[in-house]
């Protein structure tokens, strides 16, 4: 007979798909205890205030899917959003060293300076592709170029998939970088005809605005882990304490480090919320078995982004839009450049804009290890010829990421098949992770709901 009551859960890691287990587990009515490294919560969120500055070090914007705004809602920061400007559906990609905007429609498509005129043939000639059940999966640079041609993965997969992964598309898995693209093309062939159908049957659903829109709040990206965070009962939430082992059981035995002292609790589940390097490093069991060893070969490139602020004056381009991004052909330093202070209110003084520059990945990566001055003497060239910047900064913050963001390259699942074993051989534990549910902050808080919902099942038979 199963014991009624609450549960005493563990979630380990207190970036966002941590807090959100967390926040769900509490709401289920369990006892819930995160462990977050680090001083503070939020993880890749980070977000500086100073002098009149607003700077994101990792995520800048989030969009606001309908999963996105429930938990704005029920923690009642709804009215705390940000919302992007007009402006920001524009978006420009450099060719020939200048930023030419992203047709917007598809009538657009047909005389946008940015694709050759074979280009726009061959991307409404996509219309016309069968539905397509493939046994074996491909790069997602073959699988566009076998749809739209070689120039739009050049000149608009390249700098997008820089944008979001800063990802090299011919090594990222379409399966299992874009599933909805995969999907799409077993279900309707051509890609235009399936997001088309998609469109069509948002409308019939009733949901006008078709595309989640994209937000931040007005004190930056870490109102939401901070506010989640808050939101738990007093003490469920150990800054500074790196978990180190785990030993599986009935209850389950956490041990974990602050300072210099090793200490060790039990609970009831686990759920585990952590990025590919952090699983690699966990013990499993007393015999110090690192049953996730091998997700250290997920491939996670250097970023650095650089926060840069101007006066007004000192930048040519209206900075009219969400950024630009740069394909590797065009051969520049940097992956690409977001307007920042166009994007979100309050994220400059007066007078001044800001701009967020990204740079490595894995197509630089040795430039997103780049100590600051040298950084800015790469990227500055690139932003005075792109955006007319002159001179020097007059702000600059400056964050590194190591190891930022996990690529789902050809062959990801080997890194899958370890996470699932894991979970099967050990009832209670439920590993949530960025290197698994996708990357975006929305997958993210849905890799923390269903792992919430998993442990609350797992927990309500014991
Ligand atoms: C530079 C950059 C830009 C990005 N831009 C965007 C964007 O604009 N929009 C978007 O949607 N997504 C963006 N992303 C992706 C998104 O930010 C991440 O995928 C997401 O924040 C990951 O959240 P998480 O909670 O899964 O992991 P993390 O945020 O990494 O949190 C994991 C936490 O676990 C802690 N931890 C690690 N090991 C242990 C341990 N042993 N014990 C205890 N705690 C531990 C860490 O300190 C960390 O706080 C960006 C990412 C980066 C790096």
């Amino acid at each position: 007979m199963p014991a009624p009551g609450p549960k005493n859960i563990a979630v380990v890691g207190g970036g966002l798909t941590g807090l959100t287990a967390a926040w769900r587990l509490h709401g289920a009515g369990h006892r819930v205890t995160v462990f977050e490294r680090g001083p503070q919560v939020g993880g890749a969120i980070v977000t500086t205030e100073r002098n009149g500055w607003l700077i994101e070090g990792g995520p800048n914007s989030l969009q606001e899917t309908a999963e996105v705004a429930a938990l704005l809602r029920e923690l009642g920061i709804a009215d705390q959003k940000a919302q992007v400007g007009p402006d920001a559906r524009k978006r420009f990609i450099v060719r020939h060293g200048r930023p030419v905007m992203v047709p917007l429609s598809p009538a657009g498509l047909l005389t946008s300076p940015l694709f050759s005129l074979g280009a726009r043939g061959r991307v409404l000639a996509e219309l016309l592709t069968r539905p397509r059940v493939r046994t074996t999966d491909v790069t997602l640079a073959s699988f566009i170029a076998a749809h739209f041609g070689r120039e739009i993965v050049d000149y608009a997969l390249n700098p997008f998939v820089g944008g979001i992964y800063a990802g090299d598309p011919d090594k990222l898995s379409a399966r299992y970088a874009f599933p909805r693209l995969w999907q799409l093309e077993r279900s309707h062939g051509s890609l235009l005809r399936g997001f088309r159908a998609e469109a069509a049957g948002r409308r019939a659903r009733g949901d006008a605005a078709g595309v989640a829109p994209i937000i931040s709040f007005r004190h930056g990206l870490q109102t939401l882990p901070r506010v989640l965070a808050a939101a738990l009962p007093p003490g469920s939430v150990q800054t500074d304490a790196t978990v180190t082992s785990l030993i599986p059981g009935r209850p389950w035995k956490l041990i974990w480090t602050r300072a210099d002292s090793v200490q060790t609790a039990e609970f009831d589940a686990v759920v585990l919320a952590l990025p590919a390097p952090a699983l690699a490093q966990l013990v499993f069991s007393t015999l110090g078995e690192r049953s996730l060893a091998s997700l250290d070969h997920v491939p996670q490139p250097p970023v650095s982004s650089l926060f840069l602020g101007f006066k007004r004056g000192q930048v040519a381009h209206p900075l009219d839009g969400f950024g630009a991004l740069v394909p590797a052909r065009e051969k520049r330093s940097i992956l690409g450049v977001l307007f920042s202070s166009s994007l979100f209110a309050g994220r400059a003084p007066d007078g001044h804009v800001a701009l967020t520059v990204f740079a490595g990945g894995m197509r630089q990566p040795e430039t997103g290890r780049l100590d600051t001055a040298a950084l800015l003497a790469r990227a500055l060239p690139d932003l005075r010829d792109l955006l007319g910047v002159a001179g020097e900064p007059v702000f600059t913050h400056h964050t590194f990421w190591p190891k930022a963001i996990p690529q789902y390259n050809l062959g990801h699942e080997r890194f899958l098949e370890p996470l699932s074993r894991l979970e099967a051989k050990h009832p209670g534990l439920c590993i949530a992770s960025n290197a698994r549910d996708g990357i975006s902050l929305p997958d993210c808080l849905n890799s923390g709901v269903a792992a919430a919902r998993k442990t609350g099942e797992f927990v309500s038979k014991l």
